[in-house]
């Protein structure tokens, strides 16, 4: 009796929220109950150390960080600062909430991988995956307990910088890629050792910023934000992303960071996500500018009520909320809804129990040989081929010399992309590094040629000199990685004249040009197309470039990458996506451009390999079915070719008549399979009507209209019909 009273009187030492037994909603409530308006407050608040900190001088910052702050963004990533600051919240406050680290993990650590765009085309979401989780563990080592990925911004505007950032073009390809991530970076529990948070951005219509300008507003209509920019965020949602951050973009006017429709009514009440939103860098401030708050504090009042549960940076809930909830423009209970929402974040990773960084060395904390050779996977599945005249490419074993220039070919610093910066140039492999290293039977001839920029054509001379000793050209062209990312939006997505005049200057030796392209958004190659005989995109590989690249070259690697965004043929041809609204002329190109065809250089889906793949005609397990029904559609798939490969398969489907007008086709699943030379695979899809043939109206109902609609697969187009 004695012993169980003792137990009893233990456990009610503990407070509940501290009782790592506990279920989660009472931990909250009872801290909740704990806490004091200002504690709350605090909880509602992300500080910053600022981008350029500098981590060997960052102690009075520390000191000047208010105790008890929700979370920190920027803190350069070191587990021991971390740690130190930790312990000031854990041991300083009352009650010891931990804090949450915050920072920009957009594609790895300090394993650069693929940028996102690039990662799309391999079409392999479970590659991407693995890439994440590895991320995950290199920031939890560093002390990192949240990352701002992924970015699902559907875009179509490759003007703006920030495409490379997200999965293109298509709201299904962003689902299941933002699906994969969070899967990645959360893992199977958020709890687990080495999982973070993920942060789905930039809720919502982002990526339609007018013009492909950055920050500027954008016209979403009720039609587009529901059948093409909501469906990835609801997808990741449902994957259990912790955590949502609002855009800098207006919604019609309404800016995404007030926007009580999208964040409350549709994340919050139809979707029942239960984690927190975190505003944009500076967003809530930026309300004054869009022209929604005359201040501050209506601008932090504003974007609290819409359901914005944290202010990055900004400190305006800090300094205004005491004043808001006094003066009741704040109640209470929504103060302690949104305080819950970020507590339930923290609980569910773990941090109460555990909320220091376990301390290992350096060396094993990053680039493992795991997670540089799924860096390596990844950029050998998103490289891919888009031209290949006369199959230049492999090259042949009898080539003796390979003149390989341009600025791209020793380049460290920009094939790593933009939001890298934990990223170091001297893990990077350089394309030269790595084609010399693989091939071993030809000399390489390295000229830089030009600059990426500018109008200095001295270089032409050497370059074409090389050129003319050699068989082949590889010529390494393309952006720095300053040219994308955030606020990097261009006017032209042309190469600058510089390294359009350096194809011209190779193309009259009259030798076999490969142009091998590393960038961040699809290029405007009109010009320069025509004069090269092979294309290889290999966009901005991350760490392990160079290899991947090589075995390509020399046919190591079969190319399996295919576009996840169109390549327009040339800038004034922007927007151009596949899945455009059927119009009122489509017959004898009425409508079109009078001077250039309205049909792009690459669509979406393009993407060659060094084999070839026979479709069977298609099967259909029924080609009439009501909505209660489902088809299987089934289509066998020869590698008629020498060589193995992997390909991908997408299942577009369309409906030709509905009561509004329907995308001319979407792409409803794809799978990526191997294929080994003379192998017959079979790819399969199940159609069911109550997933694949409805489509959202403008008020966020899905429709299910009976009638006729079509598959397309390979060239093939198949109808079927849906009954009552
Ligand atoms: C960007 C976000 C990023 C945040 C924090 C903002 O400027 O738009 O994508 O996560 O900064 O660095």
């Amino acid at each position: 009796v004695c012993c169980v009273l003792l137990s009893h009187l233990i456990v009610a030492q503990v407070p509940v929220y501290k009782n790592k037994t506990a279920a989660v909603e009472k931990r909250i409530s009872d801290l909740l109950n704990k806490m004091t308006i200002e504690e709350k407050i605090l909880q509602l608040n992300q500080y910053t150390f600022g981008v350029n900190s500098n981590p060997n001088n960052i102690g009075p910052e520390v000191k000047g960080l208010p105790a008890g702050i929700g979370s920190l963004i920027y803190f350069s990533a070191d587990p021991v600062l971390r740690n130190t600051i930790q312990k000031k919240a854990m041991e300083e406050t009352h009650l010891g909430i931990p804090i949450l680290f915050g920072f920009d993990v957009i594609h790895g650590f300090r394993t650069v991988y693929p940028i996102s765009i690039a990662q799309a085309c391999s079409w392999n979401p479970e590659l991407v995956k693995l890439n994440c989780s590895e991320a995950a563990r290199e920031s939890v080592l560093s002390g990192v307990d949240w990352t701002f990925s992924p970015m699902i911004d559907v875009s179509r505007d490759p003007r703006w910088g920030r495409v490379s950032e997200g999965y293109g073009e298509d709201p299904y390809v962003n689902a299941v890629f933002g699906v994969a991530s969070v899967q990645g970076y959360q893992g199977k529990n958020l709890s687990d050792p080495f999982s973070i948070a993920a942060c789905l951005k930039h809720y919502v219509g982002y990526g339609m910023s007018e013009g492909g300008r950055d920050y500027r507003f954008s016209d979403v209509s009720a039609q587009s934000l529901w059948e093409t920019y909501l469906p990835p965020y609801k997808a990741c949602i449902d994957a259990g992303a912790a955590t949502v951050m609002s855009g800098f973009n207006d919604i019609s006017g309404v800016p995404a960071t007030s926007n009580y429709y999208t964040l409350t009514e549709i994340l919050k009440k139809q979707w029942k996500f239960d984690g927190f939103v975190v505003s944009d860098w500076n967003a809530v401030e930026q309300l004054i500018y869009q022209g929604v708050a005359k201040d501050k504090k209506e601008a932090g009042q504003k974007a609290f009520m819409a359901g914005v549960e944290m202010d990055m940076k900004d400190n305006i809930y800090l300094e205004n909320f005491t004043a808001l909830i006094a003066e009741k423009k704040i109640p209470i209970s929504a103060i302690d809804d949104a305080v819950s929402r970020v507590l339930r974040v923290k609980f569910n990773l773990g941090l109460f129990d555990n909320p220091y960084t376990e301390i290992v060395d350096e060396p094993s904390r990053y680039l493992q040989p795991k997670s540089k050779q799924l860096a390596t996977n990844l950029a050998e599945e998103s490289m891919v081929l888009l031209k290949n005249k006369s199959n230049t490419l492999p090259l042949s074993s009898k080539i003796n010399k390979i003149a390989l220039i341009g600025p791209m070919a020793k380049d460290k610093e920009n094939i790593l992309g933009s939001w890298s910066f934990n990223g170091k140039s001297e893990d990077a492999e350089t394309l030269f590094e790595g084609i010399q290293k693989e091939i071993k039977n030809a000399a390489i001839n390295y000229a830089l040629g030009c600059d990426f920029d500018g109008v200095d054509e001295s270089g032409f001379v050497e370059a074409v000199a090389k050129a003319n000793e050699s068989d082949v050209i590889v010529l390494c062209l393309g952006e720095k990685k300053t040219w994308s990312g955030e606020n990097a939006s261009r006017s032209t997505i042309a190469l600058p004249e510089i390294q359009e005049k350096l194809v011209s200057a190779l193309k009259k030796t009259g030798k076999p040009i490969v142009l091998v392209l590393s960038n961040g958004r699809p290029l405007e190659l009109v010009r320069v197309e025509p004069l090269v005989d092979a294309i290889v995109e290999i966009w901005q590989p991350g760490v392990a470039g160079g290899t991947p690249l090589a075995g390509i070259l020399s046919g190591r690697i079969n190319p399996s990458a295919k576009l996840a965004i169109t390549f327009p043929l040339t800038t004034g041809q922007i927007p151009t996506y596949y899945s455009m609204r059927q119009s009122a002329r489509p017959f004898d190109k009425q409508g079109d451009y009078q001077d250039i065809s309205t049909e792009p250089l690459y669509w979406f889906g393009h993407g060659l390999s060094y084999t070839n793949y026979k479709y069977s005609p298609v099967k259909l397990s029924a080609t009439k079915i009501n909505k209660n029904q489902k088809i299987t559609v089934n289509v066998d798939i020869t590698n008629t070719g020498k060589v193995d490969g992997k390909e991908t398969v997408f299942w577009y489907i369309s409906d030709p008549v509905a009561s509004i007008s329907r995308p001319v086709k979407e792409l409803k699943f794809f799978e990526k399979k191997e294929i080994k030379a003379g192998q017959k695979v079979t790819f399969k899809f199940e159609i069911d009507p109550k997933s694949d043939l409805n489509y959202f109206d403008s008020t966020g109902n899905k429709i299910l209209e009976p009638g006729n609609f079509y598959i397309y697969v390979g060239n093939e187009k198949v109808e079927f019909e849906l009954t009552d």
